[in-house]
């Protein structure tokens, strides 16, 4: 029964730490196991994938939903990466989730706030080098989901791989009682991977991103068909491929 507002009774939209603390302290002194999908929101096939594993294998079932600043580069795209709340709210409802954890801004980060988690040496390469302090970011705010949510599981996409090899490595550093499920990455059906920030892609930023994907695509066949196995060799063969891409020229190189 979906009600006049669009949401499906059951769902509940929680906005403070200590009322989802309090919520999931209560969750499990029912028995049930508790599954997070920690996200920035705009759903798109892939959370869609994440929620559904939770689903099947939790039996209640947090998505949170937090554009988290502090992972976001002074010139990177904070203010205007989208936000369609109801939406999500409604997909949440329609697949089965208990709760969608969406706290603010101020919730996360109160004023005096300091204390930041550093990755260690694999936060600072691939997208670390590109990125100076992302997955500082990302650490800090998946320990605070954590800590609120006090999740059984979580899930995460193997689409940002390096995040969840860190995810991973702070589990077991921190010793934390959390175990991570990793999704395979879940694409387009022309190969792109589903991203909330495809969205914002022109014309021709989407036929240059799928160059990517194809051009790792065709990486993967010379390892797994010619025995291909020098990573130096591989990466000037992607170079080379992206360079004679027009589009990927322009665009990407
Ligand atoms: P985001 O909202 O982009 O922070 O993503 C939330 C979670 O969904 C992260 O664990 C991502 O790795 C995962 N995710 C995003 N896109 C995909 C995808 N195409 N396939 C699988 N998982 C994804």
């Amino acid at each position: 029964v979906v009600r006049r507002d669009g949401r499906l009774p059951g769902l509940r939209i929680v906005r403070t730490v200590w009322e989802m603390k309090s919520c999931s302290a209560e969750e499990r002194g029912k028995g049930h196991t508790i599954g997070l999908v920690p996200t920035m929101g705009a759903f798109h096939e892939g959370h869609l994938s994440l929620i559904g594993a939770a689903r099947r294998e939790c039996s209640f079932v947090v998505a949170s939903i937090f554009v988290n600043p502090t992972q976001f580069g002074p010139a990177e795209d904070y203010a205007t990466y989208p936000r369609p709340f109801d939406d999500d709210v409604r997909r949440a409802g329609e697949l089965g989730v208990d709760v969608v954890y969406a706290p603010s801004v101020e919730e996360v980060y109160p004023r005096g706030y300091e204390t930041y988690l550093e990755p260690g040496p694999t936060g600072n390469i691939l997208c670390g080098r590109s990125r100076p302090g992302h997955f500082r970011g990302v650490l800090t705010v998946v320990l605070k989901l954590f800590t609120a949510v006090s999740p059984h599981r979580a899930y995460f996409g193997e689409k940002d791989y390096q995040q969840l090899l860190l995810v991973r490595r702070m589990v077991k550093d921190f010793q934390l009682d959390v175990e991570v499920v990793g999704m395979p990455t879940v694409r387009e059906p022309d190969g792109l991977a589903a991203s909330s920030r495809n969205l914002c892609l022109s014309p021709d930023g989407r036929r240059a991103a799928l160059g990517l994907s194809r051009a790792l695509f065709r990486a993967r066949l010379l390892v797994v068909e010619a025995g291909e196995r020098d990573a130096a060799a591989l990466k000037s063969k992607i170079i080379s491929w992206l360079q004679q891409d027009r589009l990927c020229r322009s665009q990407l190189l």
